[in-house]
Parts: C-alpha cells; structure tokens; sequence
C-alpha cells in the first residue's frame, strides 16, 4: 500500500499532471457554485458528472505519465548502454544528421559528442581534417581500402576499414533503424577497432615468419643428404631408411613452406601480379601437371571445357595454379580408389564472373564440419587415420588467393559421396580488390 501511495506520489509530480493539477481548481469551484446555487437534485446530477469527469481526467493523465516515465527509464538505460559499450556507436537520420554518437566512438574519432550529435554529413565534409575519418566511415566508398563482408545489400553490412594515416582498422557493421511499420528511421553502425588485434596477430605472424625462414635452409641441407644418399647403390634395408628420410624432408619442406605462405599472406606481402590469362588453357596446363599423381591412384580425370575456346582473366598466374593445384591435390588424396575428378569451368549467368568447380568421388566433408574447412590448420575428423600427414592449411591459403582475386570460394559435400569445391573469379578487373587484406579466420 505504502509502495501504491510513492508511485502515485511520483506520478502526480510528473509534468504529464500539470493539465490535472490546473483544471482541479476549477473543477471545484464549478462544484461548489453547482452544490449551493443549483435546486439539490441537480446539483446531485451535475456533481456526480464533474466528478466521474475528474477522475477520467486523473485516470487518463496517470497512465499518460506512467507510460512516459517508462519510456524515459528505458531510453536512458539504453543511452548508458550506449555510451557505456566498447565499440563505437553512431547513429544518424535518413537525412544523415548525427543522433548518437557515444564515448568509444569519440576515443576512435578524436571528437567530442557535442561537437557532431545534431551535424549533417555528406561525402564534401571529409574535406574538413577533423570529420575526414567519420565522413570514411559514414560513406565508406571514400575511405581508401574497404573489404565487405557481407552480401551486398544484406543487412547489417559489414566492412572492413584500414586507414594508413593514422594507421588504424576498423570493422564496421551499419544496419538499418525501421519502425514497426517498415519506415526507415535512420542507419546505426557499431565500430570496432581492431587495430590492437591486428598488431597482435602480426607480432605472431612474425614470429613463424621468422621460425619457418630459419628452418628452411637446415633442411635444405638434411633434404639435399637424403638425395644424394639416395643416388648411392645402397642395400635394400638401407635404402628403405633413406626412402624414409627423403619422403620425412619433402613433407617437412611443404610445412614450413605453407607456413611461410600462411605468415607471408597474414602480413599482406604475398606479393601478387596480376596479367592477362587465358584461364582455359591455364587449367589444361595444370592438368597435365597432376595427370601423373592422378594415374597413380587410377583416378580418372575429366575436363568439362565451356563452348569458348578463350576465357582472358587477370590473374596472377603462380598463386592461381597454387589454389588450383591445392584443390586437385585433395581432390586425389581424398579420393576413393578408381574413383573420378571433374573440372568444370562455366560463366556465371548475369554476373561478371567464371566459376570452377572440382567435384570429386571421394570420402566427403563431415555436414557439422563444413563451416571450418577453409579455417587455418582445419582437418576433418574422416581424414586423419588415413591421412595423418596434411597440414590443414591448403585451403586457407587458397582461400586467401581466391579472395585477393576478388572471387569466393565454398564447397558443398556429401559423406561417403564425394565433395566439390567451387570458385569464382572476376571477369571485370574492376572487381579485384586494390590491395592484399588477411581473409582470416571468419
Ligand atoms: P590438408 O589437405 O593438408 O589437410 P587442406 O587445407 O588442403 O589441408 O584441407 C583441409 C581439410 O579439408 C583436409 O584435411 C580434409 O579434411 C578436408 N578436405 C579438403 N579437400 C577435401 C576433399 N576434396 N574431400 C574431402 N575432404 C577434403
């Protein structure tokens, strides 16, 4: 009961009350004049519909002012929510007028709150030194390398964002503010500095940069032991141990090249050149390449050829036949014996783009587990007895190559069934991304 009066008390001092508290004198003295001049039975009448008035009046005026206390509560719970959270948060109008723009936003942007909530922004204003950054990030076709992450179009549309001066990265998702009736409201976009992770992960990029580029020229040497070794007429038992050897160095050879590809890609200097190539004649040359490995496990190996004789790409030729190759190479290993490969090469229909395909007949991706595979060090649980030796790196790297094409890459499987890889590449230069970005771990 006690809690019921404070509540009422609290209201009752609400500015949505005022309207009650003005008229209530009125109110009674219209009643008073009604009791002592009106014949009693209408003074009764009138009485009775002043008050069942006052009180709607009161009912009304309560709710009114509860329902905006409400409002006021929830709105500055969610404003210390705001202002309160890690990531930047700006939120602006159709019109782009700044509504919000919260504390980890004015550490990221070097501004203060009062000097951007109620601005209006267009691409003209990153000509200002100080909006230069906000504006990148509002219209992030001005910002000098942005690589998207989502679909086009799908909301909320995440980018990431570099910025060479000062050096910073960030991600940035914008989605959309609609009321319950589908209106756009305004935009609203988080953003994360990831400049501190990035630093972190090339500080450990680095570092295997470094380890994997002192283990190459020992065993080089142990490589080159085992070779010569191995030209020497040897005794058959002898000659198993030094098989042994040789095989060890070539498969320690590819693990700490890959890794030296995965740190040189993860510090952006994987170095691409881009020229004109024909990529149907660029694949027939990688396929003579594999034929003999291929044979090896009586794999029969077909060419699905489109109509036209010449596809020209720009491409950079040595990192594509690393993917490629990459991905007919499992397309072997994780055959089944006399099983099949088929390389298909197609344009996409109404897009500037080719895909390939390599579909196989082999052992097949786990459902649970085809989300990781192009994931750094990813194997698949059905491999690992019988293929102990993969590094799981294969598919990262290729993944990086096709992205920095500007092309994407996924893979669709059936267990026990077979798998195919598919991916595409731009036949609009235009579409290739300005420069090397890590496509990691997402
Ligand atoms: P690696 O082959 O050295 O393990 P990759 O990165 O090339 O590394 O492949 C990662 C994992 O993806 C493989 O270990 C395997 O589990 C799975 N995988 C790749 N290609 C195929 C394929 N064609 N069929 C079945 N599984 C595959």
């Amino acid at each position: 009961m006690e809690r019921f009066f404070k509540k009422i008390i609290l209201y009752a001092k609400l500015p949505e009350m005022r309207l009650f508290w003005f008229f209530l004198p009125f109110l009674i003295v219209l009643l008073a004049i009604n009791i002592l001049y009106l014949p009693q039975s209408w003074a009764l009448v009138s009485s009775g519909v002043f008050l069942i008035l006052g009180v709607i009046i009161l009912i009304n005026n309560l709710r009114l002012a509860r329902l905006n206390l409400e409002i006021k509560i929830e709105r500055n719970e969610l404003m210390s929510i705001i202002s309160n959270l890690r990531d930047g948060v700006i939120a602006y109008d159709p019109n782009f007028k700044i509504l919000i723009f919260n504390q980890a936003a004015e550490q990221i942007f070097n501004l203060q709150n009062k000097d951007i909530v109620g601005q209006y922004f267009n691409p003209e204003r990153a000509q200002e030194k100080r909006f230069k950054l906000i504006s990148q990030i509002i219209f992030p076709s001005l910002a000098p390398t942005v690589v998207r992450r989502s679909e086009p179009g799908a909301y909320p549309q995440v980018v990431d964002i570099s910025f060479d001066e000062p050096e910073i990265e960030l991600r940035v998702a914008t989605d959309r503010i609609i009321d319950p009736k589908g209106q756009l409201l305004g935009f609203v976009k988080l953003v994360h500095d990831r400049t501190r992770e990035i630093e972190l992960l090339r500080s450990k990029t680095e570092f295997i940069a470094v380890a994997s580029h002192q283990l190459r020229t020992p065993l080089t040497g142990i490589h080159w032991v085992f070779e010569s070794l191995a030209k020497q007429n040897l005794e058959a038992s002898q000659k198993e141990l030094v098989d042994k050897g040789l095989e060890a160095s070539v498969k320690l050879s590819k693990i700490v090249n890959d890794l030296l590809d995965v740190s040189k890609i993860e510090e952006g200097r994987f170095g691409f050149q881009f020229e004109n190539v024909n990529i149907i004649a660029f694949l027939e040359e990688l396929i003579k390449d594999v034929g003999p490995s291929a044979q090896q496990f009586n794999i029969k190996f077909y060419f699905k050829k489109p109509t036209e004789q010449s596809i020209v790409l720009s491409v950079d030729a040595q990192k594509l036949s690393m993917a490629v190759s990459n991905l007919i190479d499992n397309a072997i290993k994780y055959n089944v014996p006399n099983g099949e490969i088929t390389l298909g090469v197609e344009r996409v229909k109404d897009q500037p783009y080719v895909q390939i395909s390599i579909k196989d007949t082999g052992i097949g991706i786990p459902a649970d587990q085809i989300n990781k595979l192009f994931t750094k060090f990813f194997r698949a649980e059905n491999v690992s007895s019988a293929h102990p030796d993969g590094t799981g790196l294969g598919l990262y790297i290729a993944k990086n190559i096709i992205k920095r094409h500007g092309g994407e890459i996924w893979a669709e499987s059936e267990i026990n069934r077979g798998s195919t890889f598919y991916f595409t590449l731009p036949t609009d230069p235009k579409l290739i991304p300005p420069r090397e970005i890590l496509y990691g771990e997402e």
